[in-house]
């Protein structure tokens, strides 16, 4: 580690708002040095570095699109140089374009497998060299309950979620030996921009389907990727951890 303070070296894909900031903060605060990738809203990347900065923790913010490979290629070049070896990625950015199947065009197909899923395979094939070299890597990718059970609707979001299950479940079974683990955690319902979407209607039959009874918070997933990313966590791999308050019971 490079100037980090002794702190190990977290990326999260898209974690500048919603599950993402709250993973960045929390490994933040469990001495990780973060590096928050954002697609295209630096105002709110920024923010979350300064207030990372101002809690005395070390965080820089990078701009990437990480379901292209150059793009994805540059942020790890950078991270290196700037931070050091990569010890823990995220794998959280993630979009939905839904659409019934019979209406879903091959873009909307496309652009979710690509953002969702090939951006977890072109980051973990990045950050694998550094934990090889350390012997000691963790890489956890933010599925989603609709990619356990299916959703109507998210054919291509559910899709690229259990394509996620698969993909972890794979880099478990090859780089175990290395003492790198991948898993999953799958979130139900937890409110940010992206089910803040939904209207009041869906919202309380969305509800009514949740044996808690309620919405999780992005903190309440932040707090299992962090366990996740522990050494308390050393002998989990390739599993998948639902924080969904019991919705795929
Ligand atoms: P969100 O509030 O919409 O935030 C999405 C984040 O991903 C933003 O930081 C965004 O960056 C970034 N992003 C989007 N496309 C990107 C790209 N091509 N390259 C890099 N970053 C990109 O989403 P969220 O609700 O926090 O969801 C986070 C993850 O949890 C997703 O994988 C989602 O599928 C999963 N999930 C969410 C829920 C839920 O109920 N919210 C449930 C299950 C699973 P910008 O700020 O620059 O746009």
């Amino acid at each position: 580690m490079t100037g980090t303070g002794g702190r190990r070296i977290a990326v999260v894909t898209g974690g500048s708002r919603g599950i993402g900031r709250a993973i960045a903060t929390r490994l933040a605060g469990s001495k990780h040095a973060v590096v928050v990738n954002y697609a295209a809203n630096m105002s709110a990347a920024d923010s979350l570095v300064d207030e990372i900065e101002a809690s005395g923790g070390i965080a820089i913010a990078h701009r990437a699109d990480v379901s292209d490979v150059d793009q994805v290629t540059a942020m790890f070049e950078r991270v290196s140089a700037d931070l050091g070896p990569v010890s823990v990625l995220v794998n959280n950015a993630g979009i939905t374009r839904d659409n019934l199947l019979m209406r879903m065009s091959v873009e909307e197909f496309d652009e979710v497998i690509a953002v969702n899923l090939r951006s977890a395979f072109l980051c973990t094939k990045a950050a694998l060299r550094d934990m090889i070299r350390a012997r000691w890597g963790r890489v956890i990718s933010i599925a989603s309950v609709a990619g356990v059970t299916g959703n109507a609707g998210q054919a291509n979001y559910a899709a690229s979620k259990a394509g996620l299950i698969g993909f972890s479940k794979s880099v478990a079974r090859e780089y175990g030996a290395r003492n790198i683990t991948a898993n999953v955690v799958a979130p139900g319902f937890i409110n940010t921009d992206m089910t803040s979407a939904l209207g009041e209607k869906a919202l309380s039959v969305v509800a009514g389907a949740i044996t808690l009874g309620r919405f999780g918070e992005a903190g309440e997933v932040a707090a299992a990727v962090d366990f996740l990313a522990s050494d308390d966590a050393g002998y989990i791999t390739g599993q998948v951890l639902s924080v969904d308050g019991g919705m795929a019971l």
